[in-house]
């Protein structure tokens, strides 16, 4: 090569390297080298062509010198063992030299394309890249067949070289925009996502300096975040809180593992309850290599905790006074229980339930009756000691739990009652409601909790139990639980139990005690229920009416003894040993007396045996008159309207006052047996008596003594002037059948005496 070619070949070089240095686009590069090798080489009609490898095709990418027709046609071309020279030396990865395209056999279908454009000889060169990939070929046409000299082939490698290094310097810058527009793409994504993120993300590195700050949240901050950057935690927070980040911190570096926990924090916002998620950052390293960092993502979960709680106050509070709630009363009791069982001491659980709260609530509203609860619950717990239970059980019930209250049951009574008075003594002042004021009361029962009484439903059932007998004595007192009570109450709630069960097996029937006159004149009976028991043999009623008034049996046992009566009347008419002046009594409980039905009851049954309302007579006692008079005086008028006849039993023994009796329409009163007992004491009973049959006599009210057991009681009375006698004396209460048989033959007596 001659020096003027040296040089030009030179400045080709230094031409394109710059180039390629500057970054000067691809094919301008490429068409440079063209230019370049064409000028150089030692042949005017040389002409270059260099084509890129994408998949397995070639495409053109410079050829300044050849026409446009033939690059076109061979734009595109699959490369292949016998594809021209440049899609063979591609395929075969070696250079191919066609010396004469006319008679080359790799030439094939191409040659006439080759003819066409003028070119007769083709060596096509590989262009590899430093990591031994094909890139794309380097071919030199010639106009005539030819061969290349080894100062050709050398010239042709220089600038295959060149190539090489300006498409992989392509590729590379084509992978470096790639890359930058990817990461834009995520940097984008990462800007608005930190954007809507109501958490903050902050990466600290290991000595706890802050070097970045994401996230909008700047009111879950301390310091605006450009403030945090570069600032070490130890000095924004004081030292425990600086200590829990560093521990945080040195944790998520040496496990390498994601932490969550939860924390709090003095913020701008005020204290706030963080969910903290924090991460070890790998290949992060702004600005200090050798430090580690974490990322720290804080969640501010604040409201959530806040719902929580409210939850859990909800589940285990009563959400008006705040205090426990039957559940949490339930779980206390259980634990206290335990801790007496291993203390053997005694401890109390006291019922509270307000007297008639239900008027205050009623007449006022529950607003009214909820200020007055909430007060109480006030005024409870400061008499309470921090070691004792107050809860609200109910609407106007409390429990208080007291875990010692003696070293024994002796003790505890004393103390648990010293306890109940305390709480009386909250209800002294009187509960105010706007203007009003009002005085409130409670009664309590108490239940002592040790070895032998630890069962939690038990303790519950029994200070209830002692609420309602304190609530019996009148309200505002307090009544502890006895187990002869509750053996008693048992014992009721199985005989109500039992009595259901014999009213449906007809064991209840009347007995009748005649009722004669002085003269001997069998004048009327007393019909008085018995409860034939196939175990227990003959109840007296003592034993079940007051059960049967309070379980509302009662209605059921009158309706019996009623049709027993009306059916020995039929029979006693039938057989003609009676006239329309007998009658028989019934006794009438107060709960009857008192219900708006009575009338219709009895109506209805005697009308369904033909029997008169005035062959029956109502025995009611000296204290159902006590009530309200004119109420009473309007029920009875109405019965005797009907017909019936009121007689007053057990007189003398209640309360009434005697001047009224002639208020009432009374035909008849009993004067009660225990003042016919002590008739024959000088004295007291004899002048009860005589006051009882002279206040009869002068109110034209006839006088009846019952339980006449002797003849000396009987010559007393009829000295006294009583008008008919009922008693042992005369005959004790017998089954209708004895009744009828002992009339029968009562009655023949007194026809053969007359
Ligand atoms: P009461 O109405 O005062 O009945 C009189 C009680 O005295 C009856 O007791 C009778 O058997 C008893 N008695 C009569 N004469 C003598 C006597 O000479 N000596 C003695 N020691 N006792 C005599 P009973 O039958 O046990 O009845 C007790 C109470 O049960 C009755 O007292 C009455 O209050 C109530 N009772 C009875 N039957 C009924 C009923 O059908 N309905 C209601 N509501 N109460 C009834
Ligand atoms: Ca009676
Ligand atoms: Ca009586």
């Amino acid at each position: 090569m001659n020096t003027v070619k040296l040089r030009q070949l030179l400045s080709h070089q230094q031409n394109i390297l710059s180039k390629i240095a500057l970054g000067i686009a691809l094919d301008d590069v490429l068409q440079d080298i063209c230019f370049a090798i064409e000028q150089t080489i030692d042949d005017n009609s040389a002409r270059c062509s260099i084509l890129s490898l994408a998949g397995n095709q070639l495409f053109h990418r410079a050829a300044p010198s050849i026409s446009e027709d033939y690059l076109q046609a061979i734009n595109g071309v699959t490369i292949g063992p016998k594809v021209g020279s440049c899609g063979t030396a591609a395929y075969t990865k070696s250079r191919i030299i066609a010396q004469d395209i006319d008679i080359s056999p790799l030439w094939g279908n191409y040659k006439s394309l080759a003819q066409n454009a003028g070119l007769h000889s083709c060596w096509s060169t590989p262009i590899i890249s430093t990591s031994s990939e094909i890139l794309g070929t380097f071919a030199i046409y010639h106009g005539s067949p030819k061969e290349p000299s080894k100062q050709d082939l050398e010239l042709i490698d220089y600038f295959v070289h060149f190539t090489s290094i300006a498409l992989e310097k392509n590729a590379e810058l084509h992978k470096a925009k790639l890359l930058l527009a990817d990461l834009q793409k995520s940097n984008e994504k990462f800007k608005a996502f930190t954007q809507v993120m109501p958490d903050l993300i902050l990466i600290l590195n290991q000595q706890g300096f802050y070097t970045d700050v994401y996230g909008t949240s700047n009111n879950l901050l301390r310091e605006a975040p450009t403030d945090l950057i570069g600032h070490n935690v130890l000095e924004l927070f004081p030292a425990k809180d600086a200590e829990m980040i560093m521990a945080v911190i040195n944790k998520t570096l040496v496990t390498n593992e994601m932490q969550i926990f939860e924390y709090e924090l003095e913020v701008a916002k005020g204290k706030v309850t963080f969910e903290g998620r924090v991460a070890a950052l790998d290949n992060y390293q702004p600005d200090n290599i050798s430090q580690r960092h974490v990322v720290w993502m804080a969640r501010d979960i604040t409201l959530r905790k806040q719902a929580e709680k409210e939850v859990q106050r909800l589940a285990f509070f009563d959400p008006l006074t705040g205090l426990p709630n039957r559940r949490t009363l339930n779980d206390n009791l259980s634990t206290c229980i335990e801790r007496i069982k291993h203390t053997k001491k005694t401890g109390a659980l006291l019922f509270l339930d307000l007297d008639n709260f239900k008027r205050i609530n009623d007449s006022l509203g529950h607003g009214a009756g909820d200020k007055v609860l909430v007060e109480l619950a006030k005024r409870l717990s400061f008499v309470i000691k921090p070691s004792d239970t107050l809860a609200r059980v109910g609407g106007d019930e409390f429990i208080i739990l007291i875990e010692f209250v003696g070293e024994n049951n002796l003790d505890a009574c004393a103390e648990s009652e010293l306890v109940a008075k305390e709480i009386q003594s909250v209800f002294n002042e009187k509960f105010s409601v706007g203007e009003l004021a009002f005085q409130v009361s409670c009664s309590i029962g108490i239940c002592l909790i040790d070895e032998e009484n630890s069962r939690t439903d038990n303790i519950l059932k029994f200070a209830d139990t002692a609420m309602y007998r304190a609530k019996k004595k009148g309200g505002n007192s307090c009544s502890f639980y006895d187990p002869e009570l509750q053996t008693l109450l048992e014992n009721q709630a199985e005989l109500e139990t039992d009595m259901v069960r014999a009213i449906i097996n007809n064991e209840f029937c009347a007995y009748f005690q005649p009722q004669v006159s002085m003269q001997g004149k069998v004048v009327g009976a007393e019909a008085l229920i018995r409860w034939l028991h196939p175990t227990k043999g003959v109840i007296p009623p003592d034993q079940f009416i007051a059960i049967a008034e309070q379980y509302g049996l009662i209605q059921k046992l009158q309706t019996i003894v009623l049709k027993n009566i009306c059916s020995l009347l039929t029979k006693l008419s039938a057989h003609k040993l009676i006239d329309e002046h007998f009658s028989v009594s019934i006794n009438i409980s107060h709960i009857q007396f008192n219900s708006l039905e009575l009338k219709n009851e009895l109506c209805s049954t005697i009308d369904d045996f033909n029997i008169k309302p005035s062959q029956i007579k109502l025995e009611i006692t000296e204290s159902m008159l006590s009530g309200d008079i004119n109420n009473t005086i309007t029920q009875m008028d109405e019965l005797k309207n009907q017909g019936f006849v009121f007689s007053i039993d057990d007189f003398g023994t209640g309360y009434s006052c005697l001047s009224h009796l002639n208020a009432f329409p009374v035909k008849e009163i009993k004067i009660d047996k225990s003042f016919i007992d002590k008739i024959s004491d000088e004295g007291k009973g004899y002048n009860i008596v005589n006051t009882i049959i002279s206040l009869g006599k002068s109110l034209d009210i006839r006088v009846v003594a019952e339980g006449v057991e002797c003849t000396s009681q009987f010559d007393l009375l009829n000295q006294l002037g009583a008008d008919y006698i009922q008693g042992y004396l005369i005959a004790k209460p017998m089954n209708a059948k004895e009744y009828l048989k002992w009339h029968g033959k009562h009655i023949t007596q007194e026809c053969s005496t007359v």
